[in-house]
C-alpha cells in the first residue's frame, strides 16, 4: 500500500548512469570517458587558480542577503559584456534584459519560460544530436513543438551543412532557433565562419529567433572572443535573440549553478519590459538566483589582475584537451586503428564523436573498462598521455 506504492521505478540518467557504472568496476585499468567536467592530467577536478583567490576575497566579506530577484546586477552587466564584447551595439543601446540563473540549464529553462509567455511560435528547433535537456526543457516550459534539424553527418563525421540548411528552410517561419554558440555537445563540431554567414542568413529569411547556448565561452579554442564569434556575428546584424550562458565548464563553478540569460530586443525601452517579466517567470521558480557563485564570477571578470589569470588558466585547459585530440589521433593511428580519425582532431571543446557503434562501445566497456555513453561521445577531459595509448588500442582491438 501507500500513496505512492504505484510509483514506478524511473530510468537513471544516461549520463550519471555511466559514472556509477565506472564507480561500481574495480578493475584498476578502468577509464572514465563520460564525465562533462575538466580533469587534470592527474584526473583531478581543478580550481583554477583566479577562482580560489576571488572566492578569498568573497569568503572574507561575508554577505547572505538576498539577491535581487534578477541577481547581482554587476554580474549581469559584465556576462552581457563577456558574450557580445565592450563595443557591442546592444550593449551600447542597453538592448538586453539579462538576468542572473541557475547555470546553463536554468537559464535556459527561464527562457524557454518566457518565450511561452510571450512569444507567438511554438516551435523550437534543435540540432541532432543535441545536449538531450533541450528536448525536454522546452516542452515542459511550454514550447511544446520540437523539430530536429540535421547538424551531425557520420560519414564525414563533420557538419552535414546541406541537410541543416535543407532543414531550416522548410521549418516554420518565426521558429525558435537553438544553436550551440560553439564547442556542440555531443558531436564537437562547429560551423565554419562562412557556414555560419549561411546559417544566419536562412536565420534572417525565416525569421527566426536565434537561442544561443553558450556553455563552453573560452573552453572551446582557449579564446574568449574567439568562441563567442557566432554570437557577436548575429547580434552585429541586428538580430533579436536569446542567450544563454554557464559558468560550469570556463570557470569551473560547475556545483555553484551560476549562469544568465539574456534576451536581445530592438530597442532599450523593450528590454527594460522584457526584464519586468523575466522577474515574472523568475520569482515563483526560484525567487531569487544564489549569491557564491556570482560574487566569484564577479571578482574575476572585475579584477584586471585576476580576469588577466583567469584567461591563462582557461587556455591552458583548451590546451591540454586540445593536447590530448592530438594524442589519440596519433595513438590511433599508431594502434592501426581502422578507418580515417581526422575528425578526433577537427572537434572542438570537451567532447568527440568518435564515430564508434553501440555494439563496439559496449565490447570497450566490457573489454577493456573505457566508460563512455552508448552514442559513441567520449570525454576528451577524461584522457592524459598513459590512457590515449590505452584507449587508442581499445578502439584498434573493437573495430577489428
Ligand atoms: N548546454 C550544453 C550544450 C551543455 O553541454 C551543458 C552542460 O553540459 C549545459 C548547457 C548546461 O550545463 P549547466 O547547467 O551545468 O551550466
Amino acid at each position: 500500500g501507500g500513496l505512492f506504492s504505484h510509483v514506478e521505478q524511473g530510468p537513471p540518467d544516461p549520463i550519471l548512469g555511466i559514472a556509477e557504472a565506472y564507480k561500481k568496476s574495480t578493475n584498476p585499468k578502468k577509464l572514465n570517458l563520460g564525465v562533462g567536467a575538466y580533469r587534470t592530467e592527474e584526473g583531478k577536478p581543478l580550481v583554477l587558480e583566479a577562482v580560489r583567490r576571488a572566492e578569498q576575497a568573497v569568503v572574507s566579506n561575508p554577505d547572505h542577503e538576498y539577491l535581487p530577484i534578477t541577481g547581482i546586477p554587476e554580474f549581469n552587466a559584465l556576462s552581457a559584456r563577456l558574450a557580445f564584447g565592450e563595443d557591442s551595439s546592444v550593449i551600447r543601446e542597453n538592448c538586453n534584459a539579462t538576468v542572473q540563473a541557475l547555470s546553463g540549464t536554468g537559464s535556459l529553462r527561464v527562457g524557454a519560460e518566457f518565450l511561452a509567455r510571450h512569444y507567438p511560435v511554438r516551435t523550437v528547433l534543435l540540432p541532432s544530436p543535441t545536449w538531450p535537456s533541450h528536448n525536454k526543457i522546452f516542452p515542459l516550459a511550454g514550447v511544446a513543438d520540437v523539430r530536429a534539424y540535421r547538424y551531425f553527418k557520420p560519414s564525414s563525421r563533420g557538419l552535414d551543412y546541406e541537410g541543416m540548411l535543407e532543414d531550416l528552410r522548410k521549418a516554420p517561419e518565426g521558429s525558435i532557433l537553438l544553436l550551440h554558440a560553439c564547442a556542440h555537445n555531443p558531436t564537437g563540431v562547429d560551423p565554419s565562419l562562412d557556414q555560419w554567414r549561411g546559417i544566419l542568413e536562412v536565420a534572417k529569411e525565416k525569421k527566426f529567433l536565434p537561442f544561443f547556448d553558450s556553455a563552453y565561452q573560452g573552453f572551446a579554442s582557449g579564446d574568449l572572443e574567439r568562441d563567442a564569434t557566432a554570437i557577436r556575428m548575429f547580434a552585429d546584424e541586428g538580430m533579436e535573440m536569446l542567450l544563454a550562458q554557464s559558468y560550469a565548464k570556463n570557470m569551473g563553478l560547475y556545483g555553484e549553478r551560476v549562469g544568465a540569460l539574456t534576451v536581445v530586443a530592438r530597442d532599450a525601452a523593450i528590454a527594460e519590459r522584457v526584464e519586468s517579466q523575466l522577474k515574472l517567470v523568475i520569482r515563483p521558480m526560484f525567487s531569487n538566483p544564489p549569491r557564491f557563485g556570482a560574487a566569484i564570477v564577479v571578482k574575476v571578470l572585475q579584477d584586471p589582475e585576476l580576469y588577466a589569470l583567469w584567461r591563462k588558466e582557461l587556455k591552458g585547459m583548451a590546451d591540454r584537451i586540445n593536447g590530448m585530440r592530438t594524442l589519440l589521433f596519433q595513438e590511433l593511428q599508431r594502434a592501426g586503428a581502422p578507418g580515417k580519425w581526422s575528425h578526433i582532431v577537427e572537434q572542438i571543446g570537451m567532447f568527440s564523436f568518435t564515430g564508434l557503434s553501440k555494439p563496439q562501445v559496449e565490447y570497450l566497456t566490457a573489454k577493456w573498462h573505457v566508460y563512455m555513453t552508448l552514442d559513441g561521445r567520449i570525454s576528451m577531459a577524461g584522457l592524459n598521455q598513459a590512457s590515449c595509448r590505452y584507449l587508442a588500442e581499445g578502439i584498434a582491438d573493437a573495430i577489428r
